[in-house]
């Protein structure tokens, strides 16, 4: 399969890449690793007059670093640079899990944090994850620079807070105090790889080792990220043992409307998420390390 037929544009700036857009409009798309765009082309449920690359865009924050209190990841980042990160396996073992079982590893080489993000694909990873340790998003446009809370980022399947001239550059992650942890644990689709069901989750621990507040998000349970705000209640001041964590995770699709597909029906959904939800709760319990 062919996509239609385009111009292709290699812009060098941000500035340069604000212009384009500002000019082409909604007949412009912007091309980061084309592991979704490409594919979506090719079907042509997606025609753009216009491919505009990011790949030569010097300015475009690429890699990893630390920021004050700050984890800041460039939009350009690769998935198997997430992945392989000391920084992030020391602070985000849950991100960096999230990264290694994304797709393939060509897709992981290809692919890029930003691309993943401004998708939005309901079966993604990343998402989920960064919605869990509370993530926030750098954007900017001819207009103004903003920076996008992850709970008022991911709108709906395939739809984000981004406006159409708006240019995702950095993804900004809270650091974890000592007594944080978090973890990541995935479902994937044997044929696919995309997300059945997945759960990212932070805890943090009171002086005693209690629950002292947590955060929960679930993959596939929705058309974006869904916060179990009934598991996050049902853990806060108890002790996290094998029971207060299975009973908290019994409660993962409360007020959730699962969607079904030809593979996983909604009560399918419903009921292994709560698994997913309780070995993530399990990792992080332990020491963060990978579910
Ligand atoms: P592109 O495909 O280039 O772009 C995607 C969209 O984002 C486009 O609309 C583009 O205009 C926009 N965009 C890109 N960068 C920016 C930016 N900086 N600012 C604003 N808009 C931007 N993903 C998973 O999470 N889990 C999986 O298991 C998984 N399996 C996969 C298996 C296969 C075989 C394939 C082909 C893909 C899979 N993916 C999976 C998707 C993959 O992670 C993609 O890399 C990702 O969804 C898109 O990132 P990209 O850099 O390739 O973006």
């Amino acid at each position: 399969m062919h996509p239609a037929s385009f111009d292709y544009l290699v812009p060098t700036s941000i500035q340069e890449t604000l212009d384009l857009l500002t000019r082409h409009g909604d007949d412009a798309k912007l091309l980061a690793g084309g592991q979704s765009l490409i594919p979506t082309m090719k079907l042509r449920l997606a025609q753009p007059r216009y491919l505009i690359d990011l790949g030569r865009v010097a300015d475009l924050p690429s890699g990893i670093r630390r920021d004050g209190d700050q984890l800041v990841i460039g939009a350009r980042t690769l998935h198997a640079e997430v992945g392989e990160s000391d920084l992030v396996r020391q602070t985000f073992p849950g991100l960096a899990h999230a990264a290694d079982v994304i797709g393939d590893v060509q897709v992981r080489n290809r692919g890029t944090i930003g691309g993943s993000c401004a998708h939005a694909d309901p079966g993604a990873d990343f998402p989920v994850i960064l919605t869990a340790v509370d993530a926030s998003f750098a954007a900017i446009s001819p207009r103004r620079s903003r920076s996008i809370p992850v709970d008022d980022f991911f709108i709906d399947f395939y739809t984000t807070a981004l406006e159409p001239d708006e240019v995702l550059t950095e993804i900004r992650i809270p650091v974890p105090p000592p007594n944080g942890s978090n973890a990541y644990a995935k479902l994937a689709n044997p044929a696919s790889g995309y997300v059945v069901v997945s759960a990212g989750v932070v805890l943090l621990r009171g002086n005693g080792g209690e629950c002292a507040g947590a955060r929960v998000s679930v993959g596939g349970l929705a058309s974006k990220p869904f916060r179990a705000r009934a598991v996050e209640d049902a853990l806060r001041d108890q002790q996290l043992t094998a029971e207060t964590i299975g009973a908290a995770a019994a409660r993962t699709a409360e007020g959730a409307d699962p969607y079904g597909d030809v593979y996983a029906n909604e009560d399918y959904k419903r009921q292994v998420a709560a698994v997913y939800v309780r070995r993530a709760l399990e990792a992080a319990t332990e020491s963060g390390a990978r579910a």
